[in-house]
């Protein structure tokens, strides 16, 4: 098929998708207002996400774990949030998984490492959210709920397992998307590494610190929490970090500190930016 039919095509299949599971305006409206992140951008923006949110869903495999029901407004939330970080980037990068499987809550994972001595530890992790290379994206309703109420401190576990996802498009997690080249690479890296090994300075010496000490475990835990940061308490992340957050705009194609007049951010990152600026 030559390639503008193509485009044609798959513009038409996809209008045809958005009208056939359209999500109802008031099921949109009310995600809209528990997770108030997601306005932070214009209403063309806004459109754009609802559009690839429908898409999005329409692709995407959702299940319960255990009995859990995953209701239309479940579904929608978590779309939509793992929405946001390709709104300029499209769905394509999501291509490499189907399944999301939603618990009630967190669930205890059994671990086990072998230590320089060959000696085996057992220990248990609670995680409130999981990506594999392939899938599936595990996540607990209970923590994606909250995260209307946890974005003032950076916390989104959604945005967080998609940050992955989305790092593992080149099959490495290491904290560096798929990049159009080495230079490109080099310039990520030349950001993140000296901005991973301060952050993990400020842990190590009991500092408070801007975003959550997790990002401290290994540079594609610093990636996926800063990009939780950069979504969600954009005006914290630019403070604390400038050099990241311009580089995090520059690859997302976003800025959320530049939301139209009238959002409120969750920290007063943007009061002080401001006032920085004036
Ligand atoms: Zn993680």
């Amino acid at each position: 098929m030559l390639r503008w039919a193509c485009g044609t095509w798959r513009r038409w299949r996809d209008d045809r998708i958005c009208r056939r599971y359209a999500i109802p305006d008031t099921l949109w409206q009310l995600t809209l207002a528990r997770f108030p992140f997601l306005t932070w951008r214009t209403s063309e923006d806004q459109s754009r996400l609802r559009r690839l949110t429908t898409l999005f869903l329409a692709r995407k495999e959702f299940s319960g774990a255990q009995g859990f029901v995953v209701t239309d407004e479940i579904a929608v939330a978590v779309s939509a949030q793992a929405v946001l970080p390709v709104l300029n980037l499209g769905l394509g990068l999501y291509d490499g998984f189907v399944g999301i499987v939603m618990h009630s809550d967190a669930v205890v994972a059994q671990r086990e490492v072998i230590d320089e001595d060959g000696i085996v530890h057992q220990f248990e992790e609670e995680l409130s959210g999981e990506a594999m290379h392939g899938g599936p994206v595990m996540l607990s309703w209970h923590d994606v709920d909250a995260a209307g109420v946890s974005d003032s401190w950076g916390y989104n576990v959604a945005i967080h397992e998609f940050a992955h996802v989305i790092d593992m498009v080149d099959g490495a997690a290491d904290g560096v998307p798929a990049l159009r080249d080495r230079e490109a690479r080099a310039a990520w890296l030349s950001v993140m590494e000296p901005a991973y090994a301060d952050f993990c300075v400020q842990v190590d010496s009991d500092q408070s610190v801007p975003i959550d000490p997790y990002a401290a475990e290994s540079i594609d835990e610093f990636f996926a929490v800063t990009s939780e940061s950069f979504f969600v308490d954009p005006g914290g992340l630019h403070q604390a970090m400038p050099q990241v957050y311009r580089l995090l705009a520059g690859y997302f194609g976003q800025d959320p500190l530049a939301a139209p007049p009238g959002r409120n951010l969750a920290s007063d990152g943007r009061a002080a930016l401001a006032k920085q600026s004036a």
